[in-house]
């Protein structure tokens, strides 16, 4: 493409250190956009085109933009707006804080909450609906436990449910007296969870309100997981209104397929183009499925094959959530058994997450060519869990240097809500990794996964995710060089399609 044909004033960002990703020319001095796109990466600052703007970097560090390519958009947005009750201490602390935020509900609607944790309160710190009832004057009020299998809620929050909660595999609490105690676990909280879901609306605005929080974080593109939530529409609504700072690579649940779905690649700031699946469930709700014949098969090997077949028949690639060894072993064997109708159609599959690899099955993401779709952040926070639950199962757990050293492609992402939505907290676990450190990959590696990878994931390796003349201009300034200082390293300004999204200079 020749960016000379493209108008608009240019701009020269220099000054600081610019680190291209692109093995051929890893540094620069110097970056010229023009409209949408980089239109050239310079030794040297001087070269820039006369009456060319600048931006001086002030010694910082410029970079390709942060993908976050495992992420529940949605949700998050949704999780920002609720009470946090993650570091309340005790029952006292938390009630407290309830207190002061039912005082703030207005009628009619919930007062939401997540992260309390019982675990760490003292042993006659009992959550129960009198507690909440005795602050909430009324408002429905529904708290979501730290791990999402337990919900407390107070009278207004059980009534609204109407009672009808007990089912296989969930728990109604009761009381002596027979009464619920407004605590609800595993299929009785997900039944009310599905029945009390926030509304369209709801969900837009706190998917508004969350953008800018993302664009600060240096975020130029997510790969949603939340496909359900009616995220593809909510996101089409805001691109739309030229509201959305992002490009979102969007996937849908596979029970889409049956509906006739079809990827809509040329929406712009939005695409549709794979699917998602599980194999199994989680590490810490004791779920994951693994070679000892434990945990839960949410999808079998035969049925992830007809999910990939019809998938690549519509044009979609499948993304696969897997977590047990047992679960990654089969979605590879699903993979290597459909590959003559995803690979000649230039499909990229991917196994999400990628927890617990045996080693015989490391090798075989690179030799597929599926990727995987990794959270640093989870090695760190699951790491005391891990230990227990899986003892020297640990071992070939979130193995993401072995995977790298096998050749695979590493995609890195979040989680979130499960994790913080932040790419550098994420790319610092990684590579500052104390547990199994053996398994830390290289800041080169991680900052590949967040920047390169992502973009080859949804087929933009040849217009994003580099630093190069005729590519994207989708950038993150960082106010220093994380090669010198990782730990410190902060976003000051984002830009994506050469837009500022997050911070425009000048900058003091
Ligand atoms: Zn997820």
């Amino acid at each position: 493409m020749d960016t000379r044909e493209r108008g608009g004033p240019a701009v020269v960002l220099h000054g600081g250190t610019v680190r291209t990703l692109d093995a051929a020319r890893p540094t620069a001095a110097a970056v010229v956009v023009r409209g949408d796109r980089i239109a050239a990466v310079l030794d040297d600052a001087r070269d820039a085109p006369a009456g060319a703007s600048r931006v001086d970097l002030q010694g910082g560090c410029l970079l390709p933009g942060f993908t976050d390519a495992h992420v529940h958009f949605p949700a998050w947005a949704l999780a920002r707006r609720e009470l946090q009750l993650q570091d309340a201490a005790s029952l006292a602390e938390a009630v407290d804080r309830i207190a002061r935020a039912a005082a703030g509900t207005p009628p009619g609607t919930w007062l939401r909450g997540r992260g309390w944790r019982r675990e760490r309160w003292g042993a006659d710190d009992e959550p129960t609906r009198a507690t909440l009832d005795a602050v909430s004057a009324g408002v429905p009020v529904a708290l979501r436990a730290h791990d999402g299998h337990s919900l407390w809620l107070n009278s207004a929050g059980l009534a609204w449910a109407g009672g009808d909660l007990d089912t296989r595999g969930g728990v109604v609490e009761r009381d002596a007296a027979g009464e619920p105690t407004g605590i609800l676990r595993e299929e009785a909280a997900w039944r009310f969870e599905a029945r009390a879901e926030p509304g369209a609306t709801e969900t837009l605005r706190a998917v508004r309100d969350a953008l800018p929080a993302a664009a600060a974080a240096g975020v130029v593109a997510i790969h949603d997981k939340d496909g359900g939530r009616h995220a593809p529409e909510l996101f089409a609504a805001l691109r739309d209104e030229g509201a959305l700072p992002l490009r979102v690579w969007q996937s849908l649940p596979a029970e889409r397929l049956a509906g006739g779905a079809e990827p809509d690649l040329h929406g712009g700031l939005l695409r549709i183009g794979y699917v998602k699946a599980f194999m199994d469930g989680t590490l810490g709700s004791r779920t994951a499925r693994l070679l000892d014949g434990t945990g839960v098969e949410i999808t079998s090997r035969a049925a992830l094959e007809e999910i990939v077949r019809r998938a690549s028949a519509a044009g979609f690639a499948v993304a696969v959530h897997a977590i047990g060894d047992l679960a990654n072993r089969e979605a590879l064997d699903a993979f290597e058994a459909t590959r003559e109708h995803w690979q000649p159609r230039g499909l990229r599959p991917r196994i999400e997450h990628a927890q617990c690899v045996h080693p015989d099955d490391v090798p075989r993401f690179a030799r597929l060519g599926v990727a995987a779709s990794v959270q640093y952040t989870h090695a760190t926070s699951d790491r005391d869990v891990a230990d227990r639950l899986w003892g020297e199962r640990a071992d070939h757990a979130y193995p993401y240097r072995s995977l790298r050293a096998a050749g695979a492609v590493l995609a890195g992402g979040s989680d979130a809500p499960i994790e913080e939505l932040d790419p550098l907290a994420g790319i610092r676990a990684g590579v500052l990794r104390d547990w199994h450190p053996e398994q830390a990959v290289t800041l080169d590696e991680a900052l590949v996964a967040t920047c390169v990878n992502p973009a080859i994931l949804c087929g933009d390796g040849r217009r994003r995710g580099k630093l190069l003349p005729g590519y994207l201009a989708d950038l993150v300034v960082l106010d220093r060089d994380p090669y010198v200082d990782l730990e410190g390293a902060q976003v000051v300004a984002t830009m994506v399609g050469g837009s500022w999204v997050w911070n425009a200079p000048p900058w003091d």
